[in-house]
């Protein structure tokens, strides 16, 4: 007797931007969509981002010229990275593999790599905007990276030719130019670095509900729910969730993000994905009058001028999913905001948390599961997951309706880590 086919076509778990984008490129390639969500939609990471399209950001987090300053920031509690000493054993052979991952001959590979899922990015991003109707929420003003001392923009030299041998255009500016690009800056900053190729979203929670509606609008469905085991099917796959009931498909996404390790592991699939978590306070939109997003490379933490309010933030803290959040990073990040930028006005901000889904080799994990060709994963994408949200979906979609990928995805593979 033939089998009977899945109830449903595919189910995506995880309405971040990257599940959200997956389903919408496959709804583009004409399948039926339904995305799992436990939560609020989008109410992760892709909450509270920074809000940038970073396409020229094709350099590892461990190039060499980082891993030299990693020990200066963890002797400062609050500086740009830091790990809490309850989690330090924890994170101890993910912090192996990401120093590894910034042995000279794997950064020139994972920057090619970068470098075309970048393209694929900036490119799918653009048709993923108009297909949703989202261009009113793109600013194109670019950004401005700034240096405070010489020394500083020398080193960023390095950076700036591999960007270039990419094809990514930038312009070094000072003086007058730079006041021009951003006026009120501190006279500390001797030199910036241009990208007008930069974008950004007028507030990164209102891009993904604004996509979500659209999807919905176009027949995709969402469940709540909490999934606890995705397994493999003979026609697909079945996903369990927690209140009991069992959804028989074609294929899934795991597009969970952070938590997205819990799933993969019983697929065979053991990848040390690790959280980045980050911290921010969005002050109301009159603190400054920004004209772009500002890059403090050297402190690591960006201010962005959002529909919402001026959101200063970033850092790097490696203390995993349970840890309470210590907010005190997010003050520290402000009063180094406020030095930066005299006339910002930091009274009356809202302070948020969220984890990055990270790999320590930068790169995210995207392609079929050890178990199955029906089960697709897709996450792990750091500090680049809005960035790279609609040519990860654009990947999905290939794997999963049997079409030639659009790049080379070997170095996406979730099984690179052995
Ligand atoms: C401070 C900060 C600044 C950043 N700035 C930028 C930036 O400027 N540009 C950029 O590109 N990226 C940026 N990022 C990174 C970006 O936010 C993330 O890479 C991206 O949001 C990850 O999206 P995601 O969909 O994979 O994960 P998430 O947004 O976390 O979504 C995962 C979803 O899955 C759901 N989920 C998890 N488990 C289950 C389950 N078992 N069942 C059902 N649902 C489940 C969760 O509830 C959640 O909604 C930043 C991150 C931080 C923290």
């Amino acid at each position: 007797m033939a089998k009977p086919a899945p109830a449903l076509d595919v189910v995506v778990v995880g309405a971040g931007i990257v599940g959200l984008a997956a389903a919408q490129k496959l709804r583009a390639s004409g399948r039926a969509v339904t995305v799992i969500e436990r939560g609020d939609i989008a109410g992760g990471a892709s909450f509270g981002n920074a809000g940038a399209f970073a396409f020229s950001d094709i350099l590892p987090l461990a190039t060499s010229g980082k891993l030299r300053k990693v020990p200066g920031w963890l002797l400062d509690p609050l500086g740009p990275l830091s790990i809490p000493p309850a989690y330090f054993v924890t994170i101890l052979p993910w912090l192996v593999r990401f120093w590894r991952a910034g042995w000279a001959d794997r950064v020139r590979r994972s920057v090619a790599a970068q470098s075309a899922m970048m393209r694929l990015a900036a490119s799918e991003m653009a048709a993923m905007v108009a297909a949703a109707g989202l261009g009113t929420m793109v600013r194109s003003d670019g950004s401005l990276e700034l240096y405070e001392t010489e020394a500083e923009f020398a080193a960023s030299a390095p950076g700036w030719q591999a960007r270039a041998e990419h094809g990514i255009g930038f312009e070094h500016v000072r003086g007058d130019r730079l006041a021009e690009l951003q006026p009120g800056l501190a006279p500390r900053f001797v030199a910036g670095t241009f990208v007008p190729q930069w974008q950004t979203v007028s507030d990164p929670h209102r891009f993904a509900t604004a996509l979500s509606d659209h999807l919905r609008g176009a027949g995709t469905r969402f469940l709540a729910g909490e999934v606890v085991a995705v397994a493999p099917e003979e026609a697909g796959a079945c996903v369990r969730l927690a209140d009991g009931q069992a959804l028989h498909a074609a294929a899934a996404v795991i597009a969970a993000g952070a938590w997205s390790k819990r799933l993969a592991a019983p697929l065979g699939d053991r990848i040390p994905l690790e959280t980045e978590r980050g911290y921010n306070t969005t002050l109301p939109p009159d603190a400054f009058d920004l004209h772009r997003q500002l890059i403090f490379g050297g402190h690591g933490f960006v201010i962005t001028p959002l529909s919402t309010g001026i959101r200063v933030g970033g850092a790097v803290e490696l203390g995993g999913l349970d840890l309470p959040p210590n907010y005190a990073r997010a003050e520290a990040m402000l009063t180094l905001a406020k030095r930066f930028l005299p006339g910002l006005a930091t009274a009356g901000g809202r302070q948020w948390m969220g984890f990055r889904p990270s790999l320590p080799d930068s790169l995210p994990a995207i392609g079929p599961s050890r178990a199955s060709p029906h089960i697709v994963h897709a996450f792990g994408h750091g500090h680049l997951g809005l960035t790279q949200s609609a040519a990860t979906g654009r990947l999905v979609t290939d794997f999963l309706c049997r079409q030639a990928p659009a790049i080379d995805v070997a170095p996406f593979s979730p099984q690179r880590f052995g």
